[in-house]
């Protein structure tokens, strides 16, 4: 399939260019040129389908790779998950179910798509002259995530750069104690802004590109602005719809939510793609932290990103320029882009812009968007480990508040999924805290611990990095974030 950007001023691509490519031409994102449509049957045939094979379904529409080619790679990618389902779904409450994105190498959603994108982009390779050269800002799992999808790739290099005070103790030391030759990390002062608006200048940086291109590369991202991510994202939503069905919790063709903890809006897209591929989607909801821009905006119809940001303790989504909403807006305004570039305009010369109020009331009718703060975000771990024996994560946690308030609010009993965005060993020391209030400075303790009273281990990925020595120590201003790069790799 051909993919578009969504501000109109390049030429269409191939899904697979448009993977290593990365960003359009004219700073846009990439999105299809169409929706592929797929029947209720043929979805939920899909959905019975072991997950890798589900996933190269989906993928398989994107992509000019045959299903055959495409379930290979998609096997291949999935078979580093600890869980022989991949994404297993837990009953949690009355019509109340969590699909667990967590059981990758990483312990994040992140893995689903990234042990995935490096064979998409390998496929790419093959056809073009030059390696290539991922640039990666992160605000603590996406870094690792694709740190560990492209090492020792043949034919890619990685940078990763992630907030120096703004990423949990254990996602810093999986990222600083990475293995592979192909690899460098280095931590910004700054916060994740910083660094995402500074790899997007990097992008757009023709010096930059010239010294990538005398060494042979091409830049290329890793960031949900990739169209790579998004694609494997798609998969799970059609996968989780038609294990429900399977297991009869839900009738063919019903409607369900989703609950998405959301920071650069590319999880919750894809449930929306999903959706417009035909899955019987009847809500999509945005859970926020403090940092609300999102659920200001799906209010008011305004973006405002000149705000106060906060540091929260689920640090994957304290963002204030959600990249992918774009895409979103691409589709909900009609595929204007003249409105996108205005927007996009705005945003970046006067820190905020306005929907129109049509498009305003189209986002109400298929999005909720609301936030949580730190105390009922604690209070929500404690109770929902406490009274249905399930341990969230903080990131997975806000979801579930702001889906309590949403069912409250609306009366709406649709069958709901909660996406489970990490593991809550990825953040011991605050799931810790929020049950039992104890606070425990140290990350393996905290992780001990919490590993004793809910009667789960600890994750071996975790484990290991107690010994594992630091490679990278590098702490950096932003505007040091190109030659670090250039130096490194
Ligand atoms: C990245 C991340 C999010 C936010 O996902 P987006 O696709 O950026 O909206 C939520 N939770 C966790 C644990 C994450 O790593």
């Amino acid at each position: 399939m051909y993919l578009i950007s969504t501000r109109g001023k390049s030429k269409k691509m191939l899904a697979l260019d448009a993977v290593l490519q990365g960003i359009a031409d004219d700073g846009g994102l990439f999105v299809p040129e169409r929706f592929p449509r797929i029947d209720l049957e043929t979805l939920l045939e899909w959905g019975k389908l072991p997950y890798a094979q589900c996933a190269a379904k989906v993928l398989s529409c994107y992509f000019d790779i045959e299903y055959e080619e495409m379930a290979q790679m998609t096997q291949a990618a999935y078979a580093s998950f600890s869980d022989a389902e991949v994404v297993p779904i837990q009953k949690i409450g009355e019509g109340e179910y969590v699909m667990e994105l967590f059981h990758g190498p990483t312990l994040a959603f992140k893995d689903i798509a990234l042990q995935l994108l490096p064979r998409l982009m390998s496929k790419a390779l093959e056809a073009s002259a030059k390696d290539a050269l991922i640039l990666t800002a992160t605000s603590g799992d996406t870094g690792k995530a694709a740190l560990e999808g492209f090492r020792d790739v043949p034919r890619t290099k990685i940078a990763v750069f992630y907030p120096n005070e703004g990423v949990s103790d254990m996602q810093k030391l999986q990222m600083t104690t990475q293995e592979g030759s192909n690899v460098y990390v280095g931590a910004i002062r700054g916060n994740f802004d910083d660094a995402q608006s500074t790899v997007k200048q990097l992008f757009g940086d023709p010096q930059f590109a010239e010294a990538a291109a005398e060494r042979g590369m091409k830049l290329s991202s890793a960031n949900s602005i990739n169209f790579g991510r998004l694609a494997p994202q798609i998969a799970y939503y059609i996968y989780s719809y038609g294990r429900l069905v399977a297991a009869k919790e839900i009738e063919a063709g019903q409607e369900v939510n989703f609950v998405v903890p959301t920071g650069n809006f590319g999880n919750i897209l894809a449930a929306y793609y999903a959706k417009r591929m035909g899955l019987p989607i009847y809500r999509l909801i945005c859970a926020s932290n403090k940092n609300n821009v999102l659920s200001d905006f799906l209010e008011s119809g305004v973006y405002m990103a000149q705000r106060e940001f906060y540091k929260t303790i689920s640090p994957s989504m304290d963002i204030l320029i959600s990249s992918n909403l774009e895409r979103l807006l691409f589709e909900i305004s009609g595929r204007d882009s003249k409105a996108i570039c205005h927007y996009m305009q705005d945003l970046k010369e006067q820190g905020n812009y306005r929907i129109r109020l049509a498009d305003k009331l189209e986002l109400s009718g298929q999005f909720f968007g609301d936030f949580a703060d730190e105390y009922p975000t604690r209070s929500i771990i404690k109770s929902t480990f406490e009274n249905d024996g399930y341990l969230l994560d903080p990131h997975t946690a806000v979801g579930r508040v702001v889906y309590g308030r949403y069912k409250r609010l609306m009366q709406d009993n649709t069958p709901t999924i909660l996406a489970a965005t990490a593991s809550p060993f990825k953040f011991p020391q605050d799931v810790l805290y929020a049950i039992t209030r104890e606070q425990r400075e140290d990350a393996f303790e905290a992780a001990a611990e919490l590993a004793r009273i809910s009667g789960q281990q600890i994750p071996a990925q975790l484990e290991k990095l107690q010994q594992a020595p630091v490679r990278f120590t590098d702490v950096l201003d932003k505007q040091q974030m190109g030659e670090a790069v250039l130096k490194n790799l």
